[in-house]
């Protein structure tokens, strides 16, 4: 089955996205940094103002889907559905159609390997990158894979958060935000959509079997623009301290 959102395009007008990342774009998005100077610090001291210009950032979001899309075409076919017990712990939090979608793959003789990607990003400069082989999960659209063998209920709740933003707003969006997020923040940890996922997760955590709906609160978010907003470069400048 092909995943239905990965040619999705959302609603919003004006957003047009060019696709066909490759190796040649990301060298091309090395070359196009520019650390410059920026304003003083109301504090007295300089800050150092890093800036990706749109067009860099629209390539790494491609990647970034890329990355997305062939993992999650790798590890599907080696998924299988949610176990009942699992499906009944989840069912009332997530809308029964993503129970339905979603796939499990537990890895036991090999763990996650890291993105191709990672060694030119940190040339780039970007520091904070999540390392795969020691996350105990890591969710490619509506695939959760598990790197030690063994599922958690936490976990699993946690890859299911993401499985449902894929879900409420496509693949497209998902990625941008995802990418802009992490720029902004300057931490895997603390992008929106993972923040949000955590936050999700530790309320599953705290009050066992007190459910609510994780799309409503995903779609809320959205909404709000909680998880970033899919725009320009004057978001996306990232503050140094020096
Ligand atoms: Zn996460």
């Amino acid at each position: 089955m092909r995943y239905k959102n990965v040619f999705h395009i959302n609603a919003n007008p004006g957003h047009g996205r060019k696709s066909g990342p490759d190796q040649q774009d990301w060298l091309d998005f090395q070359d196009q940094a520019t650390l410059q100077q920026g304003e003083s610090s109301v504090i007295g001291g300089p800050i150092r103002v890093h800036t990706y210009q749109e067009v860099e950032i629209q390539k790494a979001i491609g990647w970034f889907t890329s990355y997305l899309t062939s993992e999650r075409a790798c590890h599907y076919p080696n998924g299988r559905q949610l176990p009942d017990r699992w499906r009944e712990m989840l069912d009332g939090y997530f809308e029964p159609a993503l129970l339905d979608q979603v796939r499990v793959v537990e890895l036991t003789d090999r763990r996650l390997a890291n993105p191709w990607f990672y060694p030119c990003a940190r040339e780039k400069g970007l520091r904070n990158l999540p390392d795969m082989t020691h996350k105990a999960a890591v969710t490619f659209l509506d695939v959760v894979v598990f790197n030690n063998g063994k599922i958690s209920s936490r976990d699993l709740f946690h890859g299911l958060v993401h499985a449902a933003q894929v879900d409420v707003m496509g693949l497209t969006e998902f990625s941008e935000l995802f990418v802009r997020g992490f720029l902004r923040a300057r931490s895997y940890f603390l992008a929106p959509l993972k923040a949000h996922a955590f936050g999700l997760d530790a309320k599953f955590a705290a009050n066992p079997g007190v459910r609510f709906s994780v799309e409503g609160a995903v779609r809320e978010w959205w909404r709000d623009g909680r998880y970033g907003m899919v725009k320009g470069i004057s978001d996306d400048t990232v503050l140094d301290a020096s």
